[in-house]
């Protein structure tokens, strides 16, 4: 439907432009209402774009103890985030970047402040939920999904298919639209000094 009107909404706009009269029938002021409410339409459509992206990227540092939970995975290791929540990185950098696509100007620390007791230790599958339920009432749905986890240590290959498989569960989208990679940062900086972990993500939302 939603293409349906943008393609009207463009025919009669090139119509115009090239000079071609666009014969509608009926009254003056049913004319008057019909145009009114093509415009209105065409900055609906304007305002909803078919395709929507966004960034997220999120850091943190790294502490003896705790856990370690990346992509809702507890990854076995010596070292645990260091965070208000369950300092699950990934899924804090697809929050937001499921926000900034949808330009709601918010960011994961506004809906879920970091001295707010109620989020203490929170699983961030939850923050994960709250992003998907604002993007459905917007009327989008996962474009795909692109991850790039960054730490010196611990290798992380063997868990990454788990990874994904929670993040597709949770953003009920396919496999086939969401990839996680994952790199070291080459010893340098708090990353490579295994003190920190990081992660961008890349998102496209598409319109229903
Ligand atoms: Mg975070």
């Amino acid at each position: 439907m939603y293409r349906l009107l943008s393609a009207g909404v463009f025919l009669v706009c090139l119509s115009s432009a090239l000079g071609f009269h666009v014969q509608v029938q009926g009254s003056r002021r049913h004319l008057q209402k019909r145009a009114s409410a093509l415009s209105r339409m065409a900055m609906s459509a304007l305002d909803e774009p078919l395709i929507r992206i966004g960034h997220g990227y999120d850091i943190h540092r790294l502490k003896e103890g705790g856990k370690l939970v990346i992509a809702g995975v507890d990854i076995p290791y010596e070292l645990g985030a260091d965070a208000h929540s369950d300092g699950d990185a990934v899924y804090h950098s697809i929050v937001d970047a499921i926000l900034g696509a949808l330009s709601t100007n918010k960011d994961i620390g506004m809906l879920f402040p970091d001295n707010d007791p109620q989020w203490k230790g929170a699983d961030s599958s939850i923050f994960m939920k709250e992003a998907v339920k604002v993007m459905e009432e917007r009327g989008y749905r996962v474009g795909n999904l692109d991850v790039t986890l960054i730490l010196q240590k611990p290798k992380v290959k063997d868990f990454k298919e788990s990874m994904k498989l929670n993040i597709v569960k949770l953003l009920k989208t396919t496999q086939n639209r969401v990839n996680v990679k994952a790199r070291t940062h080459e010893k340098v900086d708090s990353v490579g000094e295994c003190k920190s972990y990081e992660c961008h993500v890349v998102i496209t939302l598409e319109k229903l």
